[in-house]
Order: C-alpha cells, then sequence, then structure tokens
C-alpha cells in the first residue's frame, strides 16, 4: 500500500465533510472558486511529484532505518543501559532506538506543526515567500476549496523544510503518514465557510485551529491577517503571541486590499501574480 494513501482519504474526506458542512451551516453566501483553485492543487501536485516524487515518505523510511534524529536520541537516552552496542549512523531526536508508537506520532504531529507555524510565519515576514503566499489569501471567497489554493512556488519551497523537519526530528514513515493526514484534514476543515455553535468553538479553540480562527487569517487587515499561522493546534500562537480572537458570529472583509493585488481568478493569472508587482 502507497504511504501516502491514508493521506488521500484523509484529506478527501475532510473535504467532503467541510463542504457538507458548508451547506448546512454557511457562514456567510460564498461562491467558490473551484475551477481555478482545483487546476492551482493539480498543477503544485503535479509539479511537486516531478521534483520531489515521494521524498517525503522516502526520507522518513531513513530515518527509521537509520536511526536518525532527535527522538531517537531522546529514547535511546532512556533505554542506553540495556541498547547494545551500535556503530551504524544513528543521528535525531526520534531515531536511536525504535520511538514506541505513542511516543512517536504526537511527537511527530507536534513537531512538524510547530515547523509549518513558523514556516507560515516566515511566509508573512519575508517578501520573496509572500508573493508566492499571498495566492492563497487573494481567493475572493473563502470556502474550503481555497484549502486547495496553494501556488507550486510555495509548495515547492516549503518542501525542503519539512524534509528537513522529519529528518532532524528522526520521525518515522508511520508518525509522518500519521501527520500528513491530520494536518490535511486540518487545513480543509478550518478553510470551511462554515458557523459553530459558539460553546463547541471555544472548547475546540483551545487546542485546535477552528474555521473563525483561520478566517482571521484571511481578513483584509494586514494586522488581522498577519495572525493566526497555524494550522492543527492553535497553543503556537498563544507561544508566539501571534493570535487573533475569531468567532463565527464575526463579520468582516476577506481577502487582500485592492491595491496590493487583485483577485487573481483564471489560473494563469494565479500562476502569473507572484511575478506581478504588488505593493502591500
Ligand atoms: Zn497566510
Ligand atoms: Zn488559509
Amino acid at each position: 500500500m502507497s504511504a501516502g494513501l491514508p493521506v488521500v482519504v484523509s484529506v478527501a474526506a475532510a473535504l467532503v465533510l467541510a463542504l457538507a458542512l458548508e451547506r448546512l451551516f454557511p457562514h456567510e453566501p460564498a461562491r467558490a472558486s473551484w475551477l481555478a483553485n482545483a487546476g492551482l492543487w493539480a498543477v503544485a501536485t503535479g509539479l511537486r511529484a516531478l521534483v520531489f516524487g515521494g521524498a517525503e515518505w522516502q526520507v522518513a523510511a531513513w530515518t527509521e532505518s537509520a536511526r536518525f534524529g532527535l527522538l531517537a536520541l531522546s529514547v535511546q537516552a532512556a533505554t542506553c543501559h540495556s541498547a547494545p552496542p551500535n556503530t551504524s549512523a544513528r543521528f535525531g531526536l526520534l531515531a536511536r532506538a525504535p520511538a514506541p508508537v505513542l511516543v512517536a506520532v504526537p511527537m511527530t504531529v507536534l513537531g512538524l506543526d510547530l515547523v509549518s507555524y513558523l514556516w507560515h510565519r516566515a511566509n508573512h515576514r519575508l517578501a520573496l515567500l509572500w508573493r508566492f503566499h499571498r495566492v492563497h489569501h487573494a481567493d475572493p471567497a473563502l470556502t474550503a476549496v481555497t484549502s486547495l489554493r496553494f501556488h507550486p512556488g510555495e509548495i515547492l519551497s516549503s518542501l525542503p523544510v519539512r524534509l528537513a523537519a522529519i529528518a532532524l526530528l528522526g520521525a518515522p514513515l508511520g508518525a509522518v503518514v500519521a501527520f500528513e493526514a491530520v494536518f490535511g484534514a486540518a487545513n480543509a476543515l478550518e478553510h470551511a465557510n462554515v458557523d459553530l455553535p459558539a460553546r463547541l468553538e471555544r472548547a475546540l479553540e483551545l487546542g485546535l485551529i477552528t474555521p473563525a480562527l483561520h478566517r482571521r487569517h484571511h481578513s483584509v487587515s494586514r494586522a488581522e491577517h498577519d495572525a493566526n499561522y497555524g494550522t492543527i493546534f492553535s497553543f503556537w500562537d498563544r507561544l508566539g503571541r501571534s493570535r487573533c480572537p475569531g468567532a463565527s458570529s464575526d463579520r468582516f472583509p476577506l481577502g487582500l486590499a485592492a491595491g496590493s493585488t487583485g483577485a487573481p481568478r483564471s489560473l494563469a493569472a494565479m500562476l502569473l501574480e507572484p511575478f506581478r508587482r504588488a505593493t502591500r
């Protein structure tokens, strides 16, 4: 079985659930840019496969077999008295001895989500990265379909960061698959144009990014879209002091200011957008 299959199933299921919730409890009327966003996703996914192939699974499988990474060191430290001597390459947090799955999976999900938070922050801070990331923010209608809208340049520049994080962490293959399945599902659900009951929303946002929190991240106001960078967990924004409160009852303009960029709707316009001059 391909390592990517559980991820595809998880993301597809989350997308279907998000689209169903949008029909049942819509936040506001919105017409999703299906053709353009799905087209951009297809181009980005194709280029990623062409350039990196299954590098993510290969790096994870290698760290697991070579026992490389932070998780391995931590487990070895706990078991060093009984571990047999070994001279093979063993490096990284999760690698010196096989980390138990109950340690490896949560540590991998936490570690890679933190790296994603930091990288997302860098995408807003660094002008070159923002050129590509603003294509995601420029969607005129924020819906679950926006979760497909990432420029190939953003996908190709972010993957080496994730590969390095997997190696340094020493995340085993199964844990990386679990992370990608949860991360992809969270990405689809938090873009949903949906209102949640206030009590449920308050409970969820203690630990997780809700659609209302991520909606703030798509606010036209720069002070608000330079906040709420998390994808799975909401506590990175609390720790990083980048949290902006958001509730389903909040109403505000979404997208990017007309002066900073248009709202490219066609696939060609989205692909060319990073190379257009735009003020922020
Ligand atoms: Zn962003
Ligand atoms: Zn988004």
